[in-house]
């Protein structure tokens, strides 16, 4: 694995593909380097290019609202492109150039290392998916994903709308800001895990991991399990954090 340092002097002089041709800078990753959240846009906007800074234009401005909306300090997380120079008249990425650049992308998750993977928008959400071989749906259905946790090979992703999409009177406003407020549940465990029977069926070796990370150390909010009792209303030991139950664990 090469440092970081290095990475991105080797990202600064990168000619790899056309776009070095119309860019004015090319971005490298900024922020906390030991983040748990790694937020991961499709590529510099004017303003970006210009500065060489990253969400520093109109959509900058959004994504500080949102981060505020979701308690989450800018400084605490890692932002970065899957292409790291403009696209002319913002354009869509070329496959070639996803192809090229992602090589870079791909070194920064093995150095962050992050708790969570934050693809923001249908771009930098396919590549991930396909890198983790998930599959994501055509870009129209796409939205379905955002907002929703996925759990492969060992690394949570959680795909968001890019925030952008409120640049503009958008009918989807509360559902994307209630979106990005999930990054916050994803940072802390479920309050009852010490207590709940999910863990001792995981212990015990009768649960699938892919329980407690996608709802237990992931999105309790979720967990029907946790929304039934948070009203109080009882449910037995071995129905799911999804509802549904299971009798084998009842065994
Ligand atoms: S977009 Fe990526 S591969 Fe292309 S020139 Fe810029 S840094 Fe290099
Ligand atoms: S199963 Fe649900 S209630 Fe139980 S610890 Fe997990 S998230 Fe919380």
């Amino acid at each position: 694995m090469m440092s970081f340092v290095a990475l991105n002097e080797e990202i600064q002089k990168c000619c790899k593909c056309r776009l070095c041709e119309t860019r004015r800078n090319v971005l490298c990753g900024e922020g906390n380097l030991n983040a748990k959240l790694m937020l991961i846009a499709q590529a510099p906007g004017e303003n970006e290019d210009r500065e060489g800074k990253m969400f520093i234009g109109p959509s900058g401005k959004v994504l500080d609202d949102l981060l505020i909306m979701a308690d989450i300090d800018r400084k605490e997380i890692y932002m970065t492109n899957l292409i790291k120079c403009m696209l002319p008249n913002y354009r869509k990425p070329k496959q070639d150039e996803i192809e090229i650049c992602s090589r870079y992308l791909n070194e920064e998750i093995e150095l962050i290392n992050p708790k969570i993977l934050i693809p923001l928008g249908y771009f930098a959400s396919k590549y991930i998916f396909e890198k983790y071989a998930l599959s994501l749906l055509s870009r129209t259905e796409s939205h379905k994903v955002y907002g929703k946790l996925f759990w492969t090979k060992g690394r949570k992703i959680l795909p968001l709308q890019h925030p952008a999409a409120l640049l503009h009177n958008n009918p989807l406003q509360e559902e994307i800001i209630r979106n990005y407020c999930k990054m916050n549940v994803l940072l802390k465990d479920c309050k009852w895990y010490p207590v709940c029977p999910m863990r001792r069926f995981y212990e015990e070796g009768k649960l699938n991991q892919k329980w407690i990370e996608l709802y237990c150390k992931g999105d309790w909010e979720s967990c029907i399990r946790y929304q039934m009792e948070e009203n109080g209303e009882s449910h037995p030991d071995w129905m799911l954090p999804d509802g549904s139950v299971d009798e084998r664990l009842h065994r």
